[in-house]
């Protein structure tokens, strides 16, 4: 049983990138995440200055890039005053220990659905982890890869928020005013996005993800509606939860793309064909170097998901 892509253990291609945090707008840093062959992605990161210290969207997984947001933290002298998780996935939840650990005194905001996700989707992950470092002995690597990872759950608490968002409005975090929005059973039964009314910058975890959409614990009609969602937002640079920023008419491109995958799912036309037309409603946003590995993950997507077991899909977007 594969867990897919965003949490599971499917290598992906593509290059290496290093570490850059690029200034968005005055006291707002964007940190890219990485999706490297052989390794587990790690989501973008947004950093917004407050009144009261620093307010981080997502932690990302691995140890290296969190330490990252941590120097950004000690080199301007604030203090982790709030973390927001857009969604419980690890790649955005996973340095939530270390901050915890270097900020005691940090507030984490998320919606309520890691709870469901510690008893369902993660557990069976922990199992199929601990089956991997079983098998893996003659892969030092690989294994210490796996116990890396199976940690992360097992610090359970420490991953989840201290305020649950249960609803969509404005909150003052920190001293600053963001708009905190709750979509329910999208990317995951419980995704936030943010919108900073200051800057016009929204941060969308995985509601927006470059290459492709991650399916895997999606209910993919509700996602199409948080999209208009995220279209009405009165934003002027998006920030997805992997891939570079973009413009408000990158994401109508996206968006559009968005549909008419699922549309093109529904219908007799071959995966050939649906990936196809993403790849040509995408246009830029997808590099040419990422061709072969976005048919890839569109079959595997089709098959697990979009096309796949319509009892399963069902059960993710049930209310
Ligand atoms: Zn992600």
């Amino acid at each position: 049983m594969s867990f897919g892509l965003v949490l599971g253990l499917v290598a992906a291609a593509g290059a290496a990138s290093t570490t850059l945090v690029t200034e968005l707008a005055p006291d707002v840093h964007f940190i890219a995440g990485t999706f490297i062959e052989g390794r587990q992605p790690d989501g973008n990161s947004v950093i917004f200055g407050a009144p009261e210290g620093l307010i981080v969207i997502d932690t990302v997984r691995h140890r290296e890039h969190t330490q990252d947001l941590l120097d950004f933290a000690r080199e301007s002298g604030e203090p982790i005053k709030a973390v927001i998780n857009t969604h419980w996935h690890l790649d955005h939840i996973g340095g939530n220990i270390l901050v915890r650990q270097s900020d005691p005194g940090v507030r984490i905001y998320a919606s309520s659905a890691i709870e469901d996700a510690m008893t369902g989707f993660l557990a069976n992950y922990r199992t199929q982890l601990e089956d991997l470092i079983v098998s893996a002995t003659d892969r030092p690597e690989d294994q210490s890869q796996f116990r890396t990872e199976l940690a992360l759950i097992e610090a359970g608490p420490q991953l989840a928020p201290d305020e649950v968002v249960t609803r969509s409005g404005p909150r003052h975090i920190a001293g600053r005013e963001l708009v905190l929005n709750l979509e329910t059973r999208a990317v995951t039964a419980g995704d936030v996005w943010v919108l900073d009314p200051a800057s016009g910058i929204l941060a969308a975890g995985d509601l927006v993800t470059v290459p492709v959409p991650f399916f895997e614990t999606a209910c993919p009609e509700r996602w199409a509606m948080a999209l208009q969602e995220l279209s009405d937002g009165k934003f002027t640079r998006l920030v997805p939860g992997h891939g570079d920023p973009m413009s408000r008419g990158a994401f109508e491109r996206y968006r559009t793309g968005f549909s008419r995958l699922l549309a093109c799912a529904d219908s007799e036309r071959t995966d050939e064909d649906c990936a196809d037309g993403w790849i040509s409603d995408l246009g830029s946003l997808v590099a040419e170097a990422d061709d072969q590995r976005v048919r890839e993950m569109l079959r595997y997507y089709m098959d697990t998901s979009l096309r796949g077991d319509p009892a399963n899909v069902a059960k993710l977007c049930e209310a």
